[in-house]
Protein backbone atom coordinates (compact mmCIF):
# COMPACT_ATOMS: atom_id res chain seq x y z
CA UNK A 1 0.00 0.00 0.00
CA UNK A 2 1.27 3.40 -1.10
CA UNK A 3 2.47 6.20 2.15
CA UNK A 4 -1.01 8.29 0.61
CA UNK A 5 -3.30 5.82 0.70
CA UNK A 6 -2.35 4.48 4.33
CA UNK A 7 -2.53 8.29 5.36
CA UNK A 8 -6.06 7.80 3.78
CA UNK A 9 -7.06 5.02 5.71
CA UNK A 10 -5.60 6.42 8.88
CA UNK A 11 -7.57 9.78 8.69
CA UNK A 12 -11.08 7.33 7.27
CA UNK A 13 -10.79 5.43 10.24
CA UNK A 14 -11.38 8.25 12.80
CA UNK A 15 -13.89 10.53 10.10
CA UNK A 16 -15.77 7.94 8.23
CA UNK A 17 -19.32 9.36 7.75
CA UNK A 18 -21.92 7.27 8.95
CA UNK A 19 -24.25 5.73 6.48
CA UNK A 20 -27.29 3.44 6.80
CA UNK A 21 -25.97 1.23 4.51
CA UNK A 22 -22.42 1.01 5.38
CA UNK A 23 -20.37 -0.98 7.98
CA UNK A 24 -17.68 1.38 10.04
CA UNK A 25 -14.10 0.62 10.30
CA UNK A 26 -14.49 -0.61 13.80
CA UNK A 27 -16.84 -3.26 12.82
CA UNK A 28 -15.10 -3.96 9.72
CA UNK A 29 -12.21 -5.13 11.73
CA UNK A 30 -14.45 -6.66 14.39
CA UNK A 31 -15.06 -8.71 11.37
CA UNK A 32 -18.30 -7.50 10.59
CA UNK A 33 -19.26 -7.89 6.31
CA UNK A 34 -21.43 -5.27 4.50
CA UNK A 35 -24.67 -6.72 3.06
CA UNK A 36 -24.30 -6.67 -0.72
CA UNK A 37 -27.81 -5.89 -0.98
CA UNK A 38 -27.55 -2.71 1.09
CA UNK A 39 -24.70 -2.16 -0.73
CA UNK A 40 -26.39 -2.80 -3.86
CA UNK A 41 -29.19 -0.37 -3.20
CA UNK A 42 -27.55 2.21 -1.99
CA UNK A 43 -25.30 2.63 -4.87
CA UNK A 44 -28.36 2.28 -7.94
CA UNK A 45 -29.87 5.14 -5.16
CA UNK A 46 -26.78 7.24 -5.26
CA UNK A 47 -26.18 7.48 -9.20
CA UNK A 48 -27.61 11.05 -9.93
CA UNK A 49 -28.59 11.72 -6.36
CA UNK A 50 -26.70 12.61 -3.31
CA UNK A 51 -26.58 11.02 0.06
CA UNK A 52 -28.99 13.56 1.83
CA UNK A 53 -31.83 12.63 -0.57
CA UNK A 54 -31.35 8.81 -0.80
CA UNK A 55 -31.08 8.52 3.30
CA UNK A 56 -34.82 8.57 3.94
CA UNK A 57 -35.54 6.16 0.51
CA UNK A 58 -33.19 3.82 1.42
CA UNK A 59 -34.54 3.29 4.85
CA UNK A 60 -38.05 2.97 3.60
CA UNK A 61 -37.22 0.63 1.15
CA UNK A 62 -35.30 -1.25 3.72
CA UNK A 63 -37.56 -1.12 6.08
CA UNK A 64 -40.60 -2.86 3.08
CA UNK A 65 -38.25 -5.32 1.36
CA UNK A 66 -35.26 -6.30 3.84
CA UNK A 67 -33.72 -8.57 1.23
CA UNK A 68 -33.62 -9.20 -2.53
CA UNK A 69 -35.79 -12.09 -2.42
CA UNK A 70 -38.31 -9.73 -0.43
CA UNK A 71 -37.61 -6.99 -3.07
CA UNK A 72 -37.76 -9.52 -6.09
CA UNK A 73 -41.28 -10.71 -4.98
CA UNK A 74 -42.73 -6.64 -4.78
CA UNK A 75 -45.77 -5.37 -6.84
CA UNK A 76 -43.78 -2.78 -9.47
CA UNK A 77 -46.27 -0.33 -9.18
CA UNK A 78 -45.37 -0.37 -5.03
CA UNK A 79 -42.03 -0.27 -5.43
CA UNK A 80 -41.80 2.71 -8.67
CA UNK A 81 -44.48 4.71 -6.04
CA UNK A 82 -41.64 4.48 -2.86
CA UNK A 83 -39.13 5.30 -5.69
CA UNK A 84 -40.87 8.39 -6.89
CA UNK A 85 -39.35 11.64 -6.40
CA UNK A 86 -35.78 9.96 -6.59
CA UNK A 87 -35.75 10.42 -10.70
CA UNK A 88 -34.10 8.96 -13.13
CA UNK A 89 -36.94 6.12 -12.84
CA UNK A 90 -35.41 3.60 -15.43
CA UNK A 91 -33.09 2.62 -11.69
CA UNK A 92 -36.26 1.39 -10.28
CA UNK A 93 -37.45 -0.32 -13.14
CA UNK A 94 -33.60 -2.03 -13.50
CA UNK A 95 -33.98 -2.50 -9.49
CA UNK A 96 -36.60 -4.59 -10.03
CA UNK A 97 -34.87 -6.86 -13.05
CA UNK A 98 -31.84 -7.14 -11.17
CA UNK A 99 -33.16 -8.28 -8.19
CA UNK A 100 -35.25 -10.50 -10.01
CA UNK A 101 -32.45 -12.05 -11.51
CA UNK A 102 -30.51 -12.20 -8.57
CA UNK A 103 -33.42 -14.18 -6.56
CA UNK A 104 -34.41 -16.31 -9.17
CA UNK A 105 -31.05 -17.14 -11.12
CA UNK A 106 -28.72 -16.50 -8.73
CA UNK A 107 -30.21 -17.93 -5.51
CA UNK A 108 -30.19 -14.60 -3.97
CA UNK A 109 -26.43 -14.35 -3.76
CA UNK A 110 -25.39 -11.19 -5.84
CA UNK A 111 -21.95 -11.41 -7.83
CA UNK A 112 -18.98 -10.94 -6.09
CA UNK A 113 -16.89 -9.53 -9.27
CA UNK A 114 -17.11 -6.33 -11.28
CA UNK A 115 -17.51 -8.87 -14.69
CA UNK A 116 -20.08 -10.90 -12.35
CA UNK A 117 -22.18 -7.69 -11.34
CA UNK A 118 -21.55 -5.71 -14.72
CA UNK A 119 -24.17 -8.55 -16.12
CA UNK A 120 -26.79 -7.68 -14.04
CA UNK A 121 -29.94 -5.14 -15.56
CA UNK A 122 -29.01 -1.79 -14.42
CA UNK A 123 -25.09 -2.24 -12.86
CA UNK A 124 -22.96 -0.62 -15.28
CA UNK A 125 -18.84 -0.08 -14.53
CA UNK A 126 -19.12 2.40 -11.76
CA UNK A 127 -21.81 1.16 -10.17
CA UNK A 128 -20.17 -2.63 -10.40
CA UNK A 129 -16.84 -1.34 -9.21
CA UNK A 130 -18.39 0.32 -6.37
CA UNK A 131 -20.37 -2.82 -4.66
CA UNK A 132 -17.54 -4.82 -5.79
CA UNK A 133 -15.08 -3.13 -3.53
CA UNK A 134 -17.22 -1.60 -0.65
CA UNK A 135 -19.50 -5.10 -0.76
CA UNK A 136 -16.71 -7.72 -1.38
CA UNK A 137 -13.33 -5.52 -0.87
CA UNK A 138 -11.93 -6.28 -4.46
CA UNK A 139 -9.13 -3.91 -4.74
CA UNK A 140 -11.71 -1.94 -8.18
CA UNK A 141 -11.08 1.63 -8.51
CA UNK A 142 -14.26 3.71 -7.75
CA UNK A 143 -14.10 7.01 -9.19
CA UNK A 144 -17.54 9.80 -9.12
CA UNK A 145 -17.30 13.16 -8.85
CA UNK A 146 -16.12 13.42 -5.88
CA UNK A 147 -12.96 11.43 -6.36
CA UNK A 148 -12.49 13.61 -9.70
CA UNK A 149 -11.96 16.56 -8.12
CA UNK A 150 -9.35 15.67 -5.64
CA UNK A 151 -7.45 13.51 -8.08
CA UNK A 152 -7.18 16.67 -10.20
CA UNK A 153 -6.45 18.92 -7.47
CA UNK A 154 -3.79 16.48 -5.86
CA UNK A 155 -1.87 16.14 -9.04
CA UNK A 156 -3.06 20.25 -10.41
CA UNK A 157 -4.75 18.60 -13.72
CA UNK A 158 -5.58 21.05 -15.59
CA UNK A 159 -7.43 18.90 -18.67
CA UNK A 160 -11.31 19.94 -18.42
CA UNK A 161 -13.86 17.15 -17.92
CA UNK A 162 -15.14 15.13 -19.53
CA UNK A 163 -11.60 14.77 -21.39
CA UNK A 164 -9.83 14.42 -18.28
CA UNK A 165 -11.35 10.95 -17.05
CA UNK A 166 -9.25 8.36 -18.01
CA UNK A 167 -6.39 10.49 -16.83
CA UNK A 168 -8.02 10.84 -13.44
CA UNK A 169 -9.23 7.12 -13.40
CA UNK A 170 -5.53 6.47 -14.12
CA UNK A 171 -4.21 8.06 -11.16
CA UNK A 172 -6.98 7.50 -8.61
CA UNK A 173 -6.18 3.40 -9.97
CA UNK A 174 -2.55 3.99 -9.06
CA UNK A 175 -3.60 4.59 -4.95
CA UNK A 176 -6.13 2.16 -5.03
CA UNK A 177 -4.90 -0.83 -2.07
CA UNK A 178 -5.13 -4.10 -2.05
CA UNK A 179 -5.82 -4.09 1.24
CA UNK A 180 -8.83 -2.53 2.74
CA UNK A 181 -10.28 -1.75 -0.69
CA UNK A 182 -13.59 -1.18 0.19
CA UNK A 183 -12.83 1.43 2.78
CA UNK A 184 -10.12 3.22 0.93
CA UNK A 185 -13.43 3.70 -1.57
CA UNK A 186 -15.14 4.96 0.70
CA UNK A 187 -12.37 7.15 2.06
CA UNK A 188 -11.92 9.05 -0.89
CA UNK A 189 -15.66 9.69 -1.49
CA UNK A 190 -16.23 10.94 2.27
CA UNK A 191 -12.18 13.49 1.77
CA UNK A 192 -14.18 14.64 -1.37
CA UNK A 193 -17.82 15.26 0.44
CA UNK A 194 -16.58 16.89 3.62
CA UNK A 195 -13.19 18.40 3.16
CA UNK A 196 -12.00 18.71 -0.60
CA UNK A 197 -15.41 19.92 -1.23
CA UNK A 198 -15.87 22.36 -4.70
CA UNK A 199 -15.96 25.89 -3.47
CA UNK A 200 -13.92 25.46 -0.07
CA UNK A 201 -11.52 22.80 0.54
CA UNK A 202 -10.48 22.93 3.82
CA UNK A 203 -6.77 21.81 3.44
CA UNK A 204 -5.92 22.46 6.61
CA UNK A 205 -7.78 19.30 7.50
CA UNK A 206 -7.07 17.60 4.82
CA UNK A 207 -4.73 14.30 5.31
CA UNK A 208 -3.22 14.59 1.98
CA UNK A 209 -2.33 18.32 2.11
CA UNK A 210 1.23 17.78 2.68
CA UNK A 211 1.64 16.10 -0.99
CA UNK A 212 -1.10 18.02 -2.72
CA UNK A 213 0.15 20.02 -5.87
CA UNK A 214 -2.96 21.87 -6.05
CA UNK A 215 -2.94 23.33 -2.42
CA UNK A 216 0.69 24.51 -2.91
CA UNK A 217 0.04 26.16 -6.05
CA UNK A 218 -3.03 27.56 -5.19
CA UNK A 219 -5.20 25.98 -7.85
CA UNK A 220 -7.36 23.86 -6.27
CA UNK A 221 -10.56 26.23 -5.93
CA UNK A 222 -10.57 25.92 -10.06
CA UNK A 223 -10.31 22.50 -10.63
CA UNK A 224 -11.41 20.45 -11.93
CA UNK A 225 -11.79 22.35 -14.77
CA UNK A 226 -14.89 21.46 -17.20
CA UNK A 227 -15.60 22.05 -20.89
CA UNK A 228 -18.49 24.48 -20.87
CA UNK A 229 -21.75 23.03 -20.84
CA UNK A 230 -23.90 23.35 -24.05
CA UNK A 231 -27.42 25.02 -23.03
CA UNK A 232 -30.57 23.27 -22.36
CA UNK A 233 -33.49 23.55 -24.68
CA UNK A 234 -36.62 23.78 -22.92
CA UNK A 235 -39.64 21.87 -24.01
CA UNK A 236 -43.21 22.60 -23.61
CA UNK A 237 -46.63 20.47 -23.03
CA UNK A 238 -50.11 20.06 -21.42
CA UNK A 239 -50.85 18.31 -18.44
CA UNK A 240 -54.71 17.17 -17.19
CA UNK A 241 -55.89 16.89 -14.28
CA UNK A 242 -59.36 15.63 -14.38
CA UNK A 243 -61.17 14.95 -10.75
CA UNK A 244 -64.45 13.24 -10.46
CA UNK A 245 -66.98 14.13 -8.07
CA UNK A 246 -66.29 11.11 -6.05
CA UNK A 247 -62.59 12.39 -5.50
CA UNK A 248 -61.47 9.78 -8.00
CA UNK A 249 -58.50 11.41 -10.27
CA UNK A 250 -57.87 10.36 -13.70
CA UNK A 251 -54.23 9.15 -14.12
CA UNK A 252 -51.82 7.10 -16.48
CA UNK A 253 -49.15 4.80 -16.29
CA UNK A 254 -46.73 6.02 -18.51
CA UNK A 255 -45.28 3.29 -20.50
CA UNK A 256 -42.68 1.75 -19.22
CA UNK A 257 -39.30 3.01 -22.43
CA UNK A 258 -38.78 6.47 -22.02
CA UNK A 259 -38.87 9.39 -19.62
CA UNK A 260 -40.51 8.60 -16.49
CA UNK A 261 -41.19 5.42 -17.78
CA UNK A 262 -43.61 3.50 -15.02
CA UNK A 263 -44.75 6.04 -13.44
CA UNK A 264 -48.00 7.24 -12.70
CA UNK A 265 -48.68 10.66 -14.13
CA UNK A 266 -51.25 13.12 -15.49
CA UNK A 267 -52.63 12.40 -19.11
CA UNK A 268 -51.24 15.24 -21.75
CA UNK A 269 -49.46 16.07 -24.82
CA UNK A 270 -46.19 15.06 -26.13
CA UNK A 271 -43.30 17.62 -24.76
CA UNK A 272 -41.83 19.30 -27.65
CA UNK A 273 -41.76 22.98 -28.93
CA UNK A 274 -44.86 23.45 -29.69
CA UNK A 275 -47.11 20.51 -28.47
CA UNK A 276 -50.76 20.32 -29.50
CA UNK A 277 -53.37 19.89 -26.49
CA UNK A 278 -54.55 16.74 -25.74
CA UNK A 279 -57.31 16.87 -23.35
CA UNK A 280 -58.30 13.32 -22.06
CA UNK A 281 -62.03 13.73 -21.53
CA UNK A 282 -64.72 16.22 -22.70
CA UNK A 283 -65.01 18.65 -20.03
CA UNK A 284 -65.12 22.50 -19.21
CA UNK A 285 -60.88 22.67 -18.80
CA UNK A 286 -59.77 26.02 -16.60
CA UNK A 287 -55.98 26.81 -17.58
CA UNK A 288 -53.72 27.48 -14.35
CA UNK A 289 -52.34 30.85 -14.53
CA UNK A 290 -48.63 29.30 -13.26
CA UNK A 291 -46.77 26.62 -15.04
CA UNK A 292 -44.85 23.85 -13.83
CA UNK A 293 -41.43 24.83 -14.57
CA UNK A 294 -38.73 21.52 -14.48
CA UNK A 295 -35.73 20.71 -15.53
CA UNK A 296 -34.56 17.28 -16.86
CA UNK A 297 -31.42 15.90 -17.82
CA UNK A 298 -31.21 17.45 -21.26
CA UNK A 299 -33.99 19.84 -21.60
CA UNK A 300 -36.01 22.34 -19.24
CA UNK A 301 -39.76 21.64 -19.26
CA UNK A 302 -42.79 24.08 -19.08
CA UNK A 303 -46.05 22.70 -18.44
CA UNK A 304 -49.70 24.51 -18.61
CA UNK A 305 -51.47 22.68 -15.86
CA UNK A 306 -55.49 22.41 -16.92
CA UNK A 307 -58.17 21.27 -14.44
CA UNK A 308 -61.99 20.14 -14.16
CA UNK A 309 -64.15 18.55 -12.35
CA UNK A 310 -66.08 15.64 -14.09
CA UNK A 311 -68.78 14.21 -14.14
CA UNK A 312 -69.54 10.76 -12.69
CA UNK A 313 -70.12 9.05 -16.26
CA UNK A 314 -66.70 10.46 -17.59
CA UNK A 315 -65.44 8.45 -20.21
CA UNK A 316 -61.64 9.05 -20.78
CA UNK A 317 -59.86 8.20 -23.67
CA UNK A 318 -56.54 8.09 -21.93
CA UNK A 319 -55.78 7.20 -18.63
CA UNK A 320 -58.29 6.16 -16.21
CA UNK A 321 -59.37 6.97 -13.00
CA UNK A 322 -58.02 6.29 -9.47
CA UNK A 323 -60.22 5.83 -6.48
CA UNK A 324 -59.47 8.80 -3.86
CA UNK A 325 -58.63 6.02 -1.52
CA UNK A 326 -56.23 4.70 -3.85
CA UNK A 327 -54.58 7.97 -5.38
CA UNK A 328 -50.97 9.25 -3.14
CA UNK A 329 -49.37 11.81 -4.61
CA UNK A 330 -46.43 10.70 -2.70
CA UNK A 331 -46.55 8.37 -6.12
CA UNK A 332 -46.06 10.88 -8.47
CA UNK A 333 -42.70 11.38 -10.02
CA UNK A 334 -41.44 15.39 -8.96
CA UNK A 335 -42.47 17.18 -11.93
CA UNK A 336 -46.10 15.14 -11.81
CA UNK A 337 -46.51 16.48 -8.21
CA UNK A 338 -45.70 20.29 -8.86
CA UNK A 339 -48.61 19.71 -11.40
CA UNK A 340 -51.28 18.32 -8.53
CA UNK A 341 -49.86 21.30 -6.01
CA UNK A 342 -50.72 23.37 -8.30
CA UNK A 343 -53.89 21.97 -9.32
CA UNK A 344 -54.51 21.31 -5.69
CA UNK A 345 -54.52 25.10 -4.84
CA UNK A 346 -57.03 25.72 -7.69
CA UNK A 347 -59.59 22.90 -6.64
CA UNK A 348 -59.41 23.92 -3.02
CA UNK A 349 -60.25 28.22 -4.07
CA UNK A 350 -63.26 26.51 -5.86
CA UNK A 351 -64.49 24.72 -3.03
S1 LIG B 1 -5.10 19.57 0.30
FE1 LIG B 1 -6.93 20.68 -0.21
S2 LIG B 1 -7.09 20.60 -2.43
FE2 LIG B 1 -5.62 19.05 -1.78
S3 LIG B 1 -6.79 17.18 -1.64
FE3 LIG B 1 -6.75 18.11 0.40
S4 LIG B 1 -8.58 19.40 0.54
FE4 LIG B 1 -8.24 18.88 -1.62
Amino acid sequence: MTARAATLLQWYDRNAREMPWRVSPADRLDGVRPDPYRVWLSEVMLQQTTVAAVTGYFQRFTTLWPDVMVLARADDAAVMGEWAGLGYYARARNLLKCARVVADDLGGCFPDTREGLMALPGVGPYTAAAIASIAFDRPETVVDGNVERVMARLHDIHTPLPKAKVELTNLAKALTPSNRPGDYAQAVMDLGATICTPRNPACGFCPWRPECEGCAKGTATDLPRREPKKPKPTRHGYVYIARRGDGAMLLERRPDNGLLGGMLGWPGSDWEEQPQPAPPVRADWKELPAQVLHTFTHFHLRLTVLVADVPAGAEPWAGEFLPRATFRPSDLPTVMRKAFDLARDQFENDR
